[in-house]
């Protein structure tokens, strides 16, 4: 039977648990190294890990490590912890829960990362040997707070020969303060040297059933609204079983389609804008053949803000929503026929109801336009 040296603290994913019950804080080794594929949340039982160390809650009267309510644990938190020191190349700060948590300037961090290409992308992979030199220089003044400190290096693999040697320096002289936490997604990259002086932590990743289950729980909301059962069975199946990797991967295929949605909403309002400003002369057809693939609702919206405006510069000569279209809007108002101004606003009023309405947005789009067009008719 193992015995539960530290109970589970509430960020260990549960594929974590026995390992991480398996840790005597009290007896820690200087070198620990977590290896596992990547993607299965190796990065926030590290960090779990590190703040562990630096808690200063009483292991008997907390019964928990981090306490997440000390001193210490309310610096790590809002990554002011001094005796933290990560190092985590660019490409993968993205990872951490907090984004500063060495104190690195902020527009190394924040370097978008589809803009890097070839050599800047491929150098943003790795941990800069003075990083390494500096981390390690940082060691030999005392803890700032007179415990422990913690290096954590992630991955290990982002440290290259010079970078390395001068880790395999400090580990084989140890500090007993330090405590290093060292990341691999790969074990077999990593020198045979750094390893033999960790002690190896093998990170499992859960059962295929356990993965699915997580990774429709932490999808949230989206897991309900837009993604098929199908989507997140094949996207973990891609991803080797790795949970964080798969929900990483559909998340950002989410922001995609919003940020593509996004574009072609403001593409398809800046063309409907331009065709109702001609009045009489709309190219309603051809109008809505541009815009009905953008989202309906908006697409309602501008136009109903658009009659405002006529309605608004007939009655009282001022406009609310688009005065960049003042002329046209003034010269508009002069000419509609008010009674079908009406009777359009109450047809887009009924059809924002039924937004959802599996309706063609294109044959709905082109009633509503040429609707439009008889306002400025005899
Ligand atoms: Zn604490």
């Amino acid at each position: 039977m193992i015995e539960n040296l530290n109970p589970v603290s509430r960020a260990i994913y549960p594929w974590q648990k026995a390992v991480w019950e398996q840790f005597d804080l009290e007896r820690l080794p200087q070198a620990i190294l977590l290896h596992g594929q990547a993607g299965i949340g190796k990065l926030d039982f590290a960090l779990e890990l590190a703040q562990a160390v630096l808690c200063e809650a009483d292991l008997f009267s907390t019964g928990t490590k981090p306490c997440k309510e000390c001193q210490a644990c309310r610096w790590f938190e809002t990554a002011n912890h001094p005796d933290l020191i990560s190092l985590v190349p660019p490409l993968y700060r993205h990872k951490l829960p907090h984004a500063e948590l060495e104190g690195m300037p902020k527009q190394e961090v924040d370097e978008p990362e589809e803009k890097e290409e070839g050599d800047a992308k491929k150098e943003s992979s790795f941990i800069k040997v003075e990083q390494v030199r500096l981390a390690i220089d940082s060691m030999n003044v005392g803890a700032h707070r007179g415990g422990k400190r913690v290096v954590l290096i992630y991955p290990l693999e982002g440290l290259r020969t010079e970078a390395a040697n001068t880790l395999l320096k400090s580990l084989e002289e140890p500090n007993e303060q330090t405590v290093f936490i060292l990341l691999s997604d790969h074990l077999d990259r990593v020198l045979p040297t750094i390893r033999s002086r960790c002690q190896l932590i093998a990170l499992p990743k859960p059962t295929r059933e356990d993965g699915l289950q997580w990774l429709q729980t932490h999808l949230g909301s989206l897991a309900e609204q837009k993604i098929s059962l199908e989507e997140i069975e094949a996207t973990f199946d891609e991803q080797g079983g790795a949970p964080l990797a798969a929900r990483e991967i559909i998340l950002s295929r989410r922001l995609d389609d919003d940020k593509d949605s996004m574009a072609l909403a403001s593409s398809a309002t800046r063309i409907l804008l331009e065709a109702m400003s001609k009045g009489k002369e709309i190219p309603w057809i051809d109008c809505a053949e541009k815009i009905h693939k953008a989202p309906f609702g908006v697409l309602l919206a501008c136009m109903q803000r658009w009659l405002f405006d006529i309605q608004s510069a007939y009655q009282i000569g001022e406009l609310r929503y688009y005065r960049r279209h003042e002329k046209h809007l003034q010269a508009l108002a002069r000419q509609a026929n008010q009674a079908r101004l009406l009777k359009l606003w109450k047809s887009v009023l009924l059809a924002r109801r039924h937004e959802n309405h599996p309706l063609s947005t294109r044959v709905q789009m082109e009633s509503l336009l040429l609707q439009y067009q008889q306002l400025f008719g005899d």
